[in-house]
């Protein structure tokens, strides 16, 4: 059955891009009723910061897009951290050792600087693999005898493991998004293995792991795709079958060329990361979705288009309907231009779909802090008048403050345009109307005051435009005879009132 991993490593928060990675292993794993693992590949430990595999999970529940198998979930294959897997990769590198796949090298890092810098003086670029590895200026297990290695290794010199990649060979790839690849292996590097730390380096760690946790499809960012040749040799050189390979397209800055980064949202003003995160060493904070007001299944369904397409218009997907339409095949091999607006366009799509006691549990706290206390049934009633001009919960109290507390201020140009020299007599005049209505309904106040305006042939805007400066403050909000029904008939005398003097 399938099984699909998201490998990241704890090196900071999770860009959005990860997410989308996650997502795509996600979706495909439910589709084809398969294991979605989380691996934390930390053997990095340079890189390593203590908070980031926290704040990755915290991402993907949040996302609602947990994992099936990892770190304390359903550890069958665990543990799920690589460095609690140390002792594991010394074995394979052995066996690489022994028949021949990999070798010894104690090179330092200034030989090998020196020979980069000498190759580039000359117009060259220095690969170590089959057309220098045996000659004289490398000290590898090529070159020395069995008993020089041993020596050197018992004094404790520093070595590495080196994968030995094939000469002369055309490799032929299938990636399930790019289709055929092909490489040439004189062109690619010896690759360290491992390291004499004990530590092994990501590939030999990654391609172990997929293999003992059964692996059968790595869905992963195109900058791994240069890889991919390294990872199918490695499974050869084991004799294990190789997964499946998937590599997804770049995501693009909005603006300009190249991959998202950080600093287009900071300069464009939207998150890049699910949730906000503090870097503990600069003690910054930067923004995420979640704080920002986001819906998780807006942004879900926004991430999910972007690099995939169903195939047909429809862009509302719920995570299930996800689940159903998701195809790598579908999947894009050119890179996904990110964009801010469709991100809250979607947000507002979600908003309308959401129940108004959904939306009503998320005002509330806004309503809280401004010591607003109000049934949950107006609050309710509210929401479904001004929801659907909203973007973010956060937009509702400009849309709605009027329900809740009588204008302090009037705006300006709106009186001088539309409060008239006969206004304030008509609006003692409509006071009488409104003082006479038992049934204070939408409907009913409608139907009087229309009434009692045509029978009179005043004219409607000469009542209703004062009537709405005097309810809002602003020539703004809802339908005005709701907004009546809800702050009621003695609120509205009085803010009439108020207003005509
Ligand atoms: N640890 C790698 C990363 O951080 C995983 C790459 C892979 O999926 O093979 O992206």
């Amino acid at each position: 059955s399938v099984r699909v991993r998201f490998a990241p490593s704890p090196t900071g928060p999770l860009h959005i891009g990860g997410v989308r990675t996650a997502l795509y292993n996600y979706l495909f794993a439910k589709k084809n009723n398969g294991t979605f693992i989380l691996r934390i590949e930390d053997t990095d430990q340079t890189r390593y910061v203590p908070n980031a595999e926290k704040y990755i999970i915290d991402s993907l529940n949040w996302c609602k897009i947990p994992f099936d198998e990892g770190p304390g979930k359903n550890e069958k294959f665990g543990p799920y951290r690589q460095s609690e897997r140390k002792e594991i990769y010394k074995k394979y590198a052995e066996i690489l050792l022994e028949n021949g796949w990999a070798y010894y090298a104690f090179d330092t890092a200034e030989s090998l600087d020196f020979l980069r810098k000498e190759h580039e003086e000359n117009g060259k670029t220095f690969i170590y693999n089959w057309h220098n590895r045996s000659k004289g200026n490398l000290i590898n297990s090529l070159i020395l005898s069995n008993e020089e290695v041993q020596k050197r290794i018992e004094n404790g010199d520093d070595y590495v493991i080196r994968f030995k990649s094939p000469q002369d060979e055309i490799l032929e790839m299938e990636d399930e998004i790019r289709g055929k690849i092909s490489i040439d292996t004189n062109t690619l590097d010896d690759k360290v293995l491992f390291k004499s730390d004990g530590m092994p380096t990501y590939h030999l760690a990654n391609i172990v792991d997929d293999h003992l946790m059964e692996i059968t499809h790595v869905i992963r960012g195109e900058e791994w795709l240069p890889s991919m040749a390294l990872h199918i040799l490695l499974y050869r050189a084991f004799d294990w079958k190789a997964p499946k390979f998937a590599h997804l397209p770049l995501i693009l800055k909005p603006i300009g060329k190249g991959k998202l980064s950080k600093r287009d949202g900071d300069q464009l003003g939207f998150p890049v990361f699910p949730l906000a995160y503090k870097n503990e060493e600069t003690g910054d904070v930067s923004r995420g979705y979640k704080e920002d007001g986001y819906f998780e299944d807006g942004f879900i369904n926004m991430l999910a288009l972007l690099g995939w397409n169903p195939g047909t218009e429809q862009e509302i997907f719920s995570l299930s309907e996800l689940v159903q339409a998701f195809d790598l095949n579908r999947v894009s091999k050119s890179g996904a231009k990110f964009n801010p607006d469709k991100t809250k366009w979607f947000n507002q799509q979600y908003m309308q779909q959401k129940s108004v006691v959904e939306l009503a549990n998320l005002y509330e706290p806004i309503l809280k802090e401004k010591r607003i206390v109000a049934e949950k049934n107006k609050i309710e009633k509210i929401i479904s008048l001004v929801k659907e001009r909203a973007v973010f919960v956060a937009d509702f109290w400009e849309l709605s403050n009027f329900f809740f507390q009588a204008p302090t201020t009037f705006d300006e140009k709106a009186v001088a345009k539309n409060w008239k020299e006969d206004t304030n007599k008509l609006m003692e005049q409509l006071l009488i109307v409104i003082s006479t209505i038992d049934d204070f309904s939408s409907q009913n106040t409608e139907i009087i005051i229309k009434d009692w305006i045509t029978k009179n042939e005043i004219g409607f805007g000469k009542v209703m435009q004062p009537l709405r400066l005097s309810l809002v403050g602003e020539m703004k909000g809802p339908h005005l005879f709701d907004i009546m029904e809800i702050i009621g008939k003695q609120a509205t005398i009085q803010r009439i009132e108020t207003a005509i003097k």
